[in-house]
């Protein structure tokens, strides 16, 4: 993409500084105009009489500065947003507001035992054989590692309940001949055509209570074979997850206003997914809960995740929080940290002025300033609406309650690393380990995944748990939101592996794990996932990025808060982030192409001409 011509930028800037200037006089202290990045970030006080816009804050006013573009959020679709207003208009001044301290949003790095580790986002993909991924030629270009995910490779144990009820503390592996012989017993019985029926009746009668008590009673551990997985496998993957992808897509072709929908979780038991079945449960766990963040959700989010953007590689070299950051330092992008947005005016109309918004952020420092432009990108994820962290001034037309589909959901990952691999002797270089009770199976404790492997960070002796928001609400409660959880659970939660390797479990020497969900600027949750019962419509008019023609009315969304009747939207206020890039939303390349759509729609409300992107860019693709 090339820039062709820009209409008004400099001269919207110059018009910007002369109002500025003739609302406070010539006194205005010029210091960091010439901060680049910031572009007329024009420092002054009003003194007693409070500016159009300006916000009133604790009673003290608020300080007043000026962009042509602000920019909330510096994850990857603030900051790509950013530097494709560079790249296109580089008269624009652009400020980047981040409530944190840091660049990354929810890419974020951590150590555990000397092993950098992404909290946050961990699988790179490649893209499609028309598009390779950004994100993946950040990492190549910066020579951060990741490694090909064979993700079906895995090995799993099941156990029966027993196992951690206390009722047997013994603990054996049941290849269990005994029981074997009873279950080949029992089909002998019932096929024999010899005995007469009461006798049969009664002796099916006792074996089967035998066996039931004895699997009830005992603790009896299983390791499931590579054939039983592989046959799971297929029939997940080839026949429930092939009915249910094509229900999805039935929906979208048919009814694009399905308001009174079942959600996902029925239409994956009306494909013939058994949830009395523990290894099938395991599969759409894996399938579905492990990648959405949540076992239900609607019918029109569903695809294979394992399908989906060729192949998957897993990030080692601390996630994906290096790319950003260096990305942002190569383009001399700064934002400027701990300062959290408040609110989000868009209505400002100045006579003479181009400006037509504001925002009012407070600082560490509890100071407050109110940023007034042209044009504001919000790349907030969808939790901080759900949660109303940021007010709209006017409240938004279609608003989070009614027409926000976009749902943040808990996603909780733990790093334990052991002093010993104990897991060696059965799992050394499987991919994922289950641990699975025979019964009550829940998403607890459940999914295990081995870094200590090759190509990944071989002698680490680190397994890290993942629990999705029903996993996590059953172990913490529907409303935590505290960001330490109790270690006394996190204890609690290794339960299992005890069960399944015996003696030779050992206890963790260190724990770390993300802390989304108690952190207000992710909405306290991690990702978000479309919930039933919000249509694609609804979906349009909150995010709004979309123009599908007649499918939406042009300025029947949220994007479209220019003038009145004005045919074509403005794009005063964008909401962009992961969650409005509907074909790739909450991958973190679709951030990155969120972002970048954003200013692309935006800078040519402004007037500047774009070689035309529409027709090839990955969110604006229906
Ligand atoms: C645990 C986890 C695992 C994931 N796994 C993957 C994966 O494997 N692969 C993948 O592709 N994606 C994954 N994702 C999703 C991916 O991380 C996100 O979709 C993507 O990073 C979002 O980028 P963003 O820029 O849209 O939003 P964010 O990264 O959320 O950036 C928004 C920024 O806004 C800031 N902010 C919030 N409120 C305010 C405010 N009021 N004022 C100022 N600033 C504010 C935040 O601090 C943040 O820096 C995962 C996410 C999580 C949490």
């Amino acid at each position: 993409m090339r820039f062709k011509q820009i209409i008004k930028t400099t001269l919207i800037s110059v018009v910007l500084l002369e109002v500025i200037t003739s609302v406070v006089g010539s006194e205005v202290p010029r210091s960091s105009v010439d901060d680049k990045n910031r572009g007329l970030n024009i420092k002054y006080r009003v003194s007693n009489n409070v500016e159009d816009g300006a916000e009133e804050d604790n009673r003290a006013v608020c300080e007043k500065k000026s962009a042509d573009v602000v920019i909330i959020g510096a994850g990857y679709a603030g900051i790509r947003a950013a530097v494709a207003i560079k790249e296109e208009a580089p008269d624009l001044s652009v400020v980047v507001l981040e409530s944190s301290n840091r660049i990354g949003g929810r890419a974020i790095t951590s150590k555990i035992g000397g092993y950098n580790v992404g909290l946050g986002p961990k699988w790179l993909n490649e893209g499609d054989s028309a598009k390779r991924t950004p994100t993946l030629d950040l990492f190549d270009e910066y020579g951060l590692n990741y490694v090909v995910d064979d993700a079906l490779n895995m090995t799993a144990f099941t156990f029966s309940d027993a196992c951690t009820t206390g009722k047997d503390t013994g603990r054996r592996l049941s290849n269990s001949s005994k029981l074997k012989k009873a279950y080949a017993l029992l089909d002998r019985v019932k096929q024999d055509s010899v005995i007469d029926y009461s006798t049969k009746k009664r002796t099916v009668d006792f074996l089967e209570t035998a066996i039931d008590r004895k699997l009830q009673n005992s603790c009896v551990v299983d390791q499931v074979s590579q054939e039983d997985i592989k046959n799971y496998q297929n029939r997940f993957q080839n026949q429930i997850m092939d009915c249910v992808i094509k229900k999805a897509k039935k929906a979208w072709a048919n009814d694009k206003s399905y308001d009174d929908e079942q959600g996902a979780l029925y239409e994956y038991i009306n494909c013939g997914y058994d949830d009395t079945d523990s290894l099938e449960f395991l599969m759409k766990w894996f399938w579905h809960d492990f990648e959405f963040a949540d076992a239900t959700g609607s019918i029109y989010a569903v695809f294979d995740p394992w399908e989906v953007s060729g192949e998957a590689y897993y990030t080692v070299d601390g996630g994906y929080a290096p790319a950003i950051k260096k990305y942002a330092e190569e383009n001399k992008i700064e934002p400027l940290f701990r300062h959290r947005v408040k609110s989000i005016r868009y209505n400002i109309r100045k006579e003479d002025s181009d400006v037509r918004a504001g925002v009012t952020v407070k600082t560490n420092k509890n100071k407050c300033i109110f940023y007034e432009s042209q044009r504001v990108i919000s790349t907030v994820s969808a939790g901080v609406y759900n949660n109303n962290l940021i007010k709209f001034k006017p409240k938004l037309r279609f608003n989070e309650k009614k027409f926000n589909p976009m749902k943040i959901n808990r996603y909780l990952n733990i790093w334990y690393q052991f002093p010993t691999k104990f897991w060696e002797e059965t799992a050394n270089q499987t991919h994922w380990i289950y641990t699975l009770r025979n019964e009550n199976y829940d998403g607890v404790s459940l999914n295990w995944q081995n870094l200590d492997r090759e190509g990944m960070y071989p002698g680490s002796k680190i397994l890290v748990l993942t629990l999705v928001e029903e996993g996590f609400v059953k172990v913490f409660g529907k409303k935590y939101r505290k960001e330490k959880l109790p270690t006394r659970k996190l204890m609690k939660l290794l339960n299992p592996l005890k069960v399944v390797f015996g003696d030779k479990y050992k206890k963790p020497i260190k724990t770390i794990y993300n802390r989304f969900h108690g952190d207000r600027d992710f909405g306290f949750g991690a990702y978000s996932h479309w919930d039933k019962g919000y249509s694609p419509y609804d979906y349009f008019k909150f995010w709004g990025g979309y123009d599908f023609g007649d499918y939406i009315n042009p300025c029947n969304h949220n994007g479209c808060n220019g003038r009145p009747n004005k045919p074509n939207t403005e794009w005063i206020l964008y909401l962009s982030g992961a969650a409005s890039c509907l074909e790739l939303y909450e991958w973190v390349h679709g951030a990155w192409y969120a972002g970048e759509m954003a200013a692309y729609l935006m800078m040519e409300s402004l007037g500047i001409e774009l070689d035309d992107w529409k027709g090839n860019h990955p969110c604006y693709e229906s």
